[in-house]
């Protein structure tokens, strides 16, 4: 049932202070008292009204109470809504930079957890009741990315789970062409007190969820919750030469929107995956290559693979070491205008077994005095 706008009665700003309205209740009630109006039904139900109106304005916590239902559009659907200015899971961010560089960006992240969590990053839990449009949630993950994708740049398939508004009910929470009224509940204040005095504790309404309003049915799709919670699938475009912790935000990707609002964002931090054959050093990578004793000692061709799969051939000098590195100019990681080299690292492995032939020749070489030191 809609109320009467107790400012509106009154005839007073909804910021008048409290002594502007003791001022103007005094001289309606003067003008509509009864005593002055005899017989008068409207002014007699002028005057109650007034008193009605005074009874709530004219005392500081009625009146916060009232505001915040107010606030809320509980007594006047089409009235304008204040936008909220904080919003639970939103950020601040203009980013979106999907193909750019690494990026650190401050983080609000959404809950992942139950229902309450739904309830708190939608709504904010007890601090903010719902009124103006809100952005949509925004979360934030981590995606594990081959080494290879993170160096040459590509495609990664991610699947989150979001909250959002429900898209049946808008957020609502209601069936459609159901009421909606204040909450029985907690009679409209959208917290329910435990305790007394100094002891008391505040939670969020467990029926109307902090709304303060209840519908008269509840929108089937999400229980009454406004909120869904929904499995998206985004392919995400790793930039060439992505590194661990770095970050990218996917503006609007996120939950949708409440109550008309935009949605939210997703934030993505790259953990790129180790590589069995490549190691990554700033922008050069590493690659090993195994060579025999005697490819070290007397010199010899050898081939590489690039990351990107060409193979390079190496001449290795005579009485190379292991541990010794040859650089592949061009052959690294380009990033941010700058190409590294691919660095071939020799290993010199010492076979654990040889053939009777393999034994023969060693022993004649070790004879030849070679191996002394
Ligand atoms: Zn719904
Ligand atoms: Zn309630």
């Amino acid at each position: 049932m809609a109320q009467k706008d107790f400012y509106a009665v009154l005839g007073v700003n909804a910021s008048a202070t409290a002594d502007e309205i003791k001022k103007q209740y005094r001289r309606l009630a003067k003008q509509y008292h009864p005593d002055t109006n005899k017989g008068e039904a409207k002014a007699a139900e002028r005057f109650k009204e007034i008193s009605e109106a005074h009874n709530v304005l004219g005392d500081p916590e009625k009146r916060k109470q009232y505001d915040e239902m107010r606030r809320l559009g509980a007594f006047d659907p089409y009235a304008p809504r204040p936008r909220s200015s904080s919003r639970p899971g939103g950020t601040t961010s203009t980013g979106g930079n999907t193909g750019g560089g690494p990026r650190v960006e401050d983080f609000d992240v959404g809950g992942f957890g139950g229902l309450g969590d739904i309830f708190s990053s939608m709504f904010g839990g007890a601090r903010a009741r719902p009124s103006g449009p809100e952005k949509g949630q925004s979360v934030e993950t981590t995606l594990e990315v081959p080494f290879k994708i993170a160096v040459t740049g590509g495609k990664v398939p991610i699947e989150l789970e979001v909250n959002e508004e429900c898209g049946t009910c808008s957020g609502s929470g209601a069936a459609k062409g159901a009421r909606i009224q204040t909450c029985p509940e907690c009679d409209g204040r959208g917290t329910i007190s435990f305790g007394q005095g100094s002891f008391a504790v505040t939670r969020p309404c467990p029926m109307c969820l902090g709304k303060g309003q209840v519908p008269s049915e509840k929108c089937a799709a999400c229980n009454g919750a406004g909120a869904s919670r929904s499995h998206k699938k985004i392919l995400i475009t790793v930039p060439q030469g992505t590194e661990s912790g770095s970050k990218i935000r996917l503006k609007g990707q996120g939950g949708r929107g409440v109550r008309g609002g935009p949605a939210g964002d997703i934030l993505i931090t790259f953990q790129v995956k180790d590589d069995a054959a490549y190691d990554r050093e700033g922008l050069d990578l590493v690659v090993q290559a195994p060579v025999n004793i005697a490819q070290a000692t007397l010199g010899s061709k050898i081939s590489v693979l690039t990351i990107d799969d060409r193979k390079v051939t190496l001449t290795l000098p005579r009485g190379t070491p292991s541990g010794k590195r040859f650089r592949v100019r061009g052959q690294g990681i380009t990033h941010g205008g700058k190409t590294g080299d691919l660095l071939v690292e020799i290993q010199v492995v010492v076979p654990e077994s040889l053939t009777p032939e393999q034994e023969r020749l060693m022993k004649q070489f070790a004879a030849a005095g070679a191996l002394e030191y």
